[in-house]
C-alpha cells in the first residue's frame, strides 16, 4: 500500500500489528456456546472433542481476548483524525471522519445483534437447526455483507493520497498522522480476518456436532426413559412435560425429571465422557456399552 506522505510508519508498524491484528469474533463463538464452553473449561475441554477441535477452539478463544482491542484501535484513530478535522477542517478528512463514525455503528449494532443471537441461540440449545440456524446464518451473511463493504471503501480511502497530504497539513505530528494510517489499516485487516474466520467456523462446527453426537454422554441421554408427566424441569424450571425449547421430559437413575434437550446442554458442558452428574442432586450417572453396542444407564452404585 503506497504510504507517500508518512516516512516513519515502521515505529507504529510492529506494535499495532502485534495488538490489533486479532479477530472480534468473540460473538460468533458465542452463537455456537462455545464461549460458553471454553469459559467454564478454560483449560480443559470436553473429552469429546477431536483434536482438531480442541485446536481450533484455543485458538479462537485466545482471539477473543485480544479482539477488544481491534475495536479501541478504531476508537483511537478516530480520535485522533477528529481532532485534526476540528482544528484543521479539510473537505476529505471530514469525510474520512464521517466514515470511521460509520464503522462505529457497525460495530456497535452488530454486537447488539449478535449478543441477542447468541441468547436466542443458546435458549434453543445448541444445534444450528430450524429457527437458530437461520437467525444465525441471517446474521453471518447480513455482517460479512456490511463488512466486506466497509472493508472495500476502507481500502480505497487509505490509498487516497491527498488524504494523508490534508491529515499532515494539521495540527499532529507525521508521526501520529501515521499511527491513525497503520490503526485504520490494521481494522480493516481485522475486519477482513473475521470474515474469512466466520467462514472457517461455519465449516468447524458440523464437526464440533459430530463430535458431541458421538459422544458417550450424548448417548446416555439419548438411552434415558421418556416420561409422560412431569413437575418442573430441574434445569430450564419451566413447568410441564413438553415444552417448546426443551422437547420431551425423561427421568434420570436418580429419579430426577428434566427435559431431555435441557440435559442435552447440560451434558455437553461436562468435561469427562464416562459419566456427568445430575444437574439437581449432583449424583453422578454413569452408563456402560453392553456386548451389542447399546447404551445402558448404569444403575447408582
Ligand atoms: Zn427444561
Ligand atoms: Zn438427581
Amino acid at each position: 500500500m503506497a504510504r507517500p506522505v508518512v516516512a516513519q510508519q515502521s515505529r507504529w508498524h510492529y506494535l499495532v500489528w502485534f495488538i490489533f491484528a486479532p479477530i472480534p469474533i468473540n460473538s460468533l463463538a458465542a452463537a455456537i456456546d462455545i464461549k460458553a464452553l471454553t469459559s467454564q473449561c478454560c483449560v480443559i475441554l470436553p473429552d469429546y472433542l477431536s483434536r482438531r477441535s480442541k485446536f481450533f477452539i484455543y485458538s479462537v478463544a485466545l482471539l477473543t481476548h485480544v479482539n477488544v482491542f481491534t475495536w479501541l484501535g478504531l476508537c483511537v484513530a478516530t480520535a485522533l483524525s477528529y481532532a485534526i478535522d476540528l482544528q484543521h477542517p479539510q473537505p476529505m478528512v471530514s469525510h474520512f471522519v464521517y466514515l470511521l463514525r460509520l464503522a462505529h455503528c457497525i460495530m456497535i449494532a452488530r454486537t447488539g445483534v449478535r449478543w441477542w443471537v447468541a441468547r436466542d441461540i443458546r435458549k434453543r440449545g445448541l444445534g444450528l437447526s430450524g429457527a437458530a440456524g437461520v437467525e444465525y446464518h441471517t446474521d453471518l451473511i447480513m455482517w460479512s455483507s456490511f463488512m466486506i463493504g466497509g472493508i472495500v471503501k476502507g481500502m480505497i480511502w487509505l490509498k487516497k493520497d491527498d488524504l494523508w497530504k490534508e491529515m499532515a497539513m494539521g495540527p499532529l505530528t507525521t508521526g501520529q498522522v501515521d499511527l491513525v494510517q497503520t490503526l485504520v489499516s490494521a481494522f480493516i485487516n481485522g475486519w477482513i480476518a473475521d470474515v474469512i474466520l466466520r467462514f472457517l467456523w461455519l465449516c468447524l462446527s458440523p464437526g464440533i456436532e459430530a463430535d458431541f453426537k458421538s459422544s458417550l454422554q450424548y448417548r446416555l441421554v439419548a438411552a434415558l426413559p421418556t416420561i409422560a408427566s412431569m413437575e418442573q424441569c430441574s434445569i430450564c424450571l419451566s413447568e410441564g412435560a413438553e415444552s417448546e425449547e426443551g422437547g420431551e421430559a425423561c427421568e434420570m437413575p436418580c429419579s430426577h425429571c428434566c427435559h431431555r434437550a435441557c440435559l442435552v446442554s447440560w451434558a455437553r458442558a461436562c468435561r469427562q465422557e464416562s459419566s456427568f452428574s445430575c444437574p439437581l442432586c449432583r449424583e453422578r450417572i454413569s452408563f456402560r456399552i453392553d456386548d451389542f453396542g447399546h447404551t445402558l444407564v448404569a444403575p447408582i452404585s
